[in-house]
């Protein structure tokens, strides 16, 4: 029922639609920006993760290449760097004790180190676009970041989700410095150029779930709250629409019905006259108007003063009301007559109502805590003829109402 008046109030239905496109709207902005907040955050960390295990590579290899290489106890399982040889550098020694040395530079050394780390995921990778080892090659990442750097950029990164899991990848570029020079002179770097990059991968499978997840998390959240806000909005509009209804249909009554009296006023009896007569010319059915007025009324209010008078004005409506046909309509058509439309009759039928209701309020005794009285009421009686219009109808019944008054009161005239 109130989805109907939901229809109807359109003012109402309009401000919902728009208040809940509104929330929706304002619900999207917020929670995706507490979403790309908390993504934000957590690529910080794993950005600056990535910083550090790059700073930490090369102070190490600062370390070792400021030594121009450690050497190392070459044991059965420790290969010699080939790669040095190409450098002009003698990669392993045996000392006076018989005890074999190989070197370490700082290029195999980051190498050993990533292989070590591999466990834990992290992995480095040194490379450059003036390659010495075919192994270091840079990927298309690398080689686009290491670009970068020679225009001047300091850092490059991105998630990289080609593969299985998703991996971030930052790489930053490698400076030579004094200690470089030593082995790569032969190239023809100066202190200061790029000699090519780390690139740091840290995989972010496990920080991807969880920001699924709360991702997940906050959709359906919001979800909830929408819902619950929107219920709230529409259980409220309920109740507003519910309460516009009643005080519409109380204006609607109000519009209709004698106050005093509570049957319907000379508005609605007009209209449905109208209605009925014109019902009357299409189908040719009967029509008969009984005009009534209250006997010496003005009497009634000088001796007993005018709030009794509307009392007995009340009790008359109710006690005519009661005595009518359900399809009778009784209206109060001024101070205090009435007028009674019986639709589908004949005057006879129409007289034997008037009798009834003649018959009834004579009998009756009015009365308050200190006042009693009885009324007397005399009508007129007519019924459409075929050549009547709504007024020549109107006037009939008037003037046999007015005979009634003439010819002594408390009587029924019909003409
Ligand atoms: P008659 O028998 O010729 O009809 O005499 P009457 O006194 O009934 O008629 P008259 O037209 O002289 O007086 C009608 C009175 O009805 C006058 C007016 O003050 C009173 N009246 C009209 N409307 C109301 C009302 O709402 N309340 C009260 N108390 N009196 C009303
Ligand atoms: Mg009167
Ligand atoms: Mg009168």
């Amino acid at each position: 029922m109130w989805l109907r008046l939901f229809g109807y109030f359109k003012a109402v239905r309009t401000f919902i639609y728009v208040l809940t496109a509104f929330l929706c709207v304002v619900f999207l902005v917020i929670f995706s920006g507490i979403y790309k907040n908390s993504h934000d955050l957590i690529m910080n960390v794993v950005h600056e993760q990535a910083e550090s295990y790059f700073d930490l590579i090369v102070k190490t290899r600062l370390w070792n290449s400021n030594y121009g290489g450690v050497y190392v106890l070459k044991n059965h399982d420790v290969e010699s760097n080939p790669y040095l040889q190409q450098l002009g550098i003698k990669s392993d020694m045996r000392c006076e004790d018989g005890i074999s040395l190989t070197m370490r530079n700082p290029a195999i050394m980051t190498k050993e180190i990533s292989k070590l780390m591999e466990k834990s995921g992290v992995t480095f990778h040194i490379t450059s676009l003036k390659l010495f080892n075919p192994e270091n090659k840079p990927d298309d990442f690398e080689t686009s970041a290491l670009k970068r750097f020679e225009k001047g950029e300091k850092e490059a990164w991105q998630v990289d989700r080609s593969g299985n899991k998703p991996v971030y990848r930052y790489m930053a570029p490698l400076y030579v410095e004094q200690s470089c020079l030593a082995c790569h002179h032969n190239q023809g770097y100066k202190i200061g150029d790029i000699r090519g990059g780390i690139n740091v991968n840290i995989p972010v499978g496990h920080i991807d779930e969880q920001l699924t997840r709360s991702k997940y998390i906050l959709i359906a959240t919001g979800i909830a709250t929408l819902i619950l806000i929107i219920a709230v909005i529409y259980f409220m509009s309920k109740t507003l629409i519910l309460r516009l209804e009643e005080a519409r249909q109380t204006m609607r009554k109000q519009a209709l019905v004698d106050e005093l009296t509570q049957v319907y006023n000379r508005r609605f009896l007009m209209k449905k006259l109208k209605s009925e007569f014109d019902r009357s010319t299409r189908y040719g059915t009967g029509l008969s108007l009984v005009m009534i007025d209250i006997d010496f009324f003005k009497n009634i209010n000088d001796t007993y003063g005018h709030l009794f008078g509307d009392l007995v004005l009340a009790r008359a409506a109710h006690m005519i009301q009661d005595n009518l046909r359900s399809y009778d309509v009784l209206a109060r058509y001024g101070g205090e007559e009435f007028m009674i439309v019986c639709p589908d009759s004949d005057v006879n039928e129409a007289k034997a109502v008037a009798d009834r209701v003649h018959e009834k309020l004579k009998q009756e005794v009015i009365s308050d805590d200190t006042h009693t009285t009885s009324i007397t009421i005399s009508a007129g009686i007519t019924e459409r003829r075929p050549d009547d219009t709504m007024d020549t109808l109107l006037s009939r019944v008037d003037t046999a109402l007015y005979q009634a008054k003439l010819t002594g009161r408390d009587k029924i005239v019909i003409l």
